[in-house]
């Protein structure tokens, strides 16, 4: 396995990607509640849940109760929408709030449930919109101002038209890979592309792990791509047929009363995010061992079956 991968990753210098970080008064924890911390969810290979993760990742911070507005930036592929059941909402987008034909908190939608989530699609679906660097950063800048803590950016996959312009206002970057050859190679290239572009505060989610895989060695263990791709690791998720029927609800995963393990994966990766020293949930430990530890840690033992 080594000899196919090794030429893969620079193994980039952790050390040093920490220590741009450290300078960054943007990453880390937010004391300040005026600052904010603009991120970037981004893969190399598109399908891989960007899209899914930053649903769950806003939705669980807005819980947590940080003032959150995600930013649908994947131009023409548009679904965070849908994933939040706020479709029938958006009148207006990006496109108009920066032609001038309407106000920012138009097209800013807020969540019904969590009235600090709030959404800003780029454009209509199917419409094609070139948004400019410029364009970018003075939106972003804008909605700051507004006073929210975390802006979650939605982006087109990093091979993708538009992928440059979306992650100009961002200073930090979360990585989404699947546990296979191909996707992390993509994400290996956006890696690149995001130093390119001076972000340097990269971490890395793994999606749709399948411990069942790991066990028979037909899959990459976490560890193993992370060590490839050398990126810091956020959270890991495991494959969950939930996922799919929560999106078709228009609700995330981790609006669910009894969370799922995907969902706690979610709630797990958005906790070590703004900070908390939560320790990553191990997918690996026996299935139903680990999920019912998981459970019991957040619902107490007399609650689970
Ligand atoms: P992207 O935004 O990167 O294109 P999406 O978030 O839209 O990816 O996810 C692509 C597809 O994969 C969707 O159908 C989604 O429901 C499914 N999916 C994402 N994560 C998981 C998971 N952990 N388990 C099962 N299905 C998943
Ligand atoms: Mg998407």
């Amino acid at each position: 396995m080594i000899n196919i991968y090794s030429n893969l990753s620079k193994k980039r210098d952790i050390a040093s990607t920490l220590a741009k970080s450290l300078e960054n008064p943007e990453s880390g924890n937010i004391n300040n509640p005026n600052q904010s911390r603009v991120i970037v969810v981004t893969s190399g290979k598109g399908g891989v849940g960007k899209t899914t993760t930053a649903a769950n990742l806003g939705m669980s911070m807005a819980r947590l109760g940080y003032r959150v507005a995600l930013i649908d930036a994947d131009i023409g592929l548009r679904n965070l929408d849908l994933l939040l059941g706020l479709e029938n909402r958006i009148l207006y987008t990006a496109m108009e709030v920066l032609d001038g034909q309407c106000r920012l908190d138009q097209a800013l939608i807020r969540d019904k449930r969590w009235k600090n989530l709030s959404l800003l699609s780029i454009s209509k679906n199917r419409q094609r919109y070139n948004i400019t660097r410029q364009g970018m950063t003075n939106l972003i800048e804008s909605i700051q101002n507004l006073g929210y803590q975390f802006i979650l950016i939605d982006c087109p996959a990093g091979i993708d038209v538009g992928f440059v312009n979306a992650i100009a206002p961002a200073k930090e970057a979360l990585i989404l890979t699947t546990p296979e050859i191909t996707a992390i190679r993509d994400a290996d290239r956006v890696a690149g592309l995001l130093e390119a572009n001076e972000i340097y505060n990269v971490k890395l989610i793994v999606n749709r792990v399948r411990p069942d895989m790991i066990k028979s060695n037909d899959m990459m263990s976490v560890r193993d791509v992370q060590e490839m791709l050398g990126i810091p690791l956020l959270g890991a998720i495991p494959e969950d047929s939930h996922v799919i029927i929560s999106t078709n609800r228009g609700e995330p995963l981790v609006m669910k009363k009894r969370l799922t393990l995907s969902g706690i994966a979610f709630e797990n990766a958005a906790r070590r995010l703004v900070g908390k020293q939560d320790y990553l949930i191990d997918l690996e430990t026996p299935y139903k061992g680990i999920f019912k530890r998981a459970q019991d840690f957040f619902f107490g033992s007399e609650n689970v079956d």
